[in-house]
């Protein structure tokens, strides 16, 4: 069962987006050589509440901050705390937010000072494919168009697309139906479901610089790339609008 938004609950997740995407405005300005993670977590859990909103990601199944920080070879989930951030660290930052009843959900990597000219390609190919999946978020297609064509983008430029973790549908809960996968291949998904205008999806694809495949390490949350290499990450929440995609987490 996909929910299908009303003008009204989109507006309430319009809502909720602008908060996610006022906060990384700060942290463009907050993310440098020395801050912490945590520290990083602070601003973002002051503004959030400022606003009006809640972290969604504190206390979601015990998760103890409010945003994902993962640094370097962590891929996702990443907890906040003591760890300062170093030049040529590329950090990827998740926020959620509940705004009244609706949720919103985004995440974006960040370089660190100055990066490598391999980590500034892996962000721009992570930033690039999640841009040609919002592409495809046209009433009428189907999911597999929108995982086919992350999937194509990063995979025929040589990199590594994590599998184990996916996109998800979003709305009064923070994880909906369908699974949004960044790759079509298999059946272990519902790649035939037609996109309907009102339909909101979180697309989040992870682009690994080498292997696929992602470890869990032991805190229980930190998903890391198995051979260590980096990884980015960029989600938007965006709706299938009755004239193209519309993005939800934007200001
Ligand atoms: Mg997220
Ligand atoms: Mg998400």
């Amino acid at each position: 069962m996909i929910s299908i938004k009303s003008a009204q609950e989109l507006d309430q997740m319009r809502e909720a987006g602008r908060i996610i995407a006022e906060a990384f405005e700060l942290m463009n300005e907050a993310v440098c050589p020395g801050v912490t993670t945590g520290e990083l977590d602070q601003i973002v859990e002051d503004l959030i509440r400022k606003r009006g909103g809640i972290p969604a990601f504190k206390g979601y199944r015990g998760f103890p901050g409010s945003i994902c920080a993962s640094v370097n070879e962590e891929v996702v989930h990443g907890i906040p705390g003591t760890r300062r951030l170093e030049d040529g660290d590329l950090v990827k930052i998740d926020i959620g937010v509940k705004k009244g009843s609706f949720f919103g959900d985004s995440a974006r990597t960040f370089g660190v000072g100055n990066v490598s000219d391999d980590a500034a390609r892996l962000m721009e190919v992570c930033r690039d494919s999640l841009g040609a999946g919002m592409a495809k978020m046209q009433a009428g297609n189907k999911l597999r168009d929108v995982s086919a064509a992350i999937g194509d983008y990063a995979t025929s430029r040589g990199y590594g697309v994590v599998e184990d973790f996916v996109g998800h549908g979003i709305g009064r809960e923070l994880h909906e139906s369908p699974q949004v996968p960044n790759f079509y291949r298999g059946s272990r998904f519902d790649y035939d479901v037609v996109l309907k205008a009102g339909m909101t999806l979180a697309i989040e694809p992870m682009i690994n610089l080498g292997t696929h495949q992602v470890d869990t390490l032991s805190d229980g949350w930190t998903v890391v790339t198995k051979d260590r290499l980096l990884s980015a990450h960029f989600e938007h929440t965006v709706a299938v609008g009755s004239d193209g995609p519309e993005v939800l987490t934007s200001l």
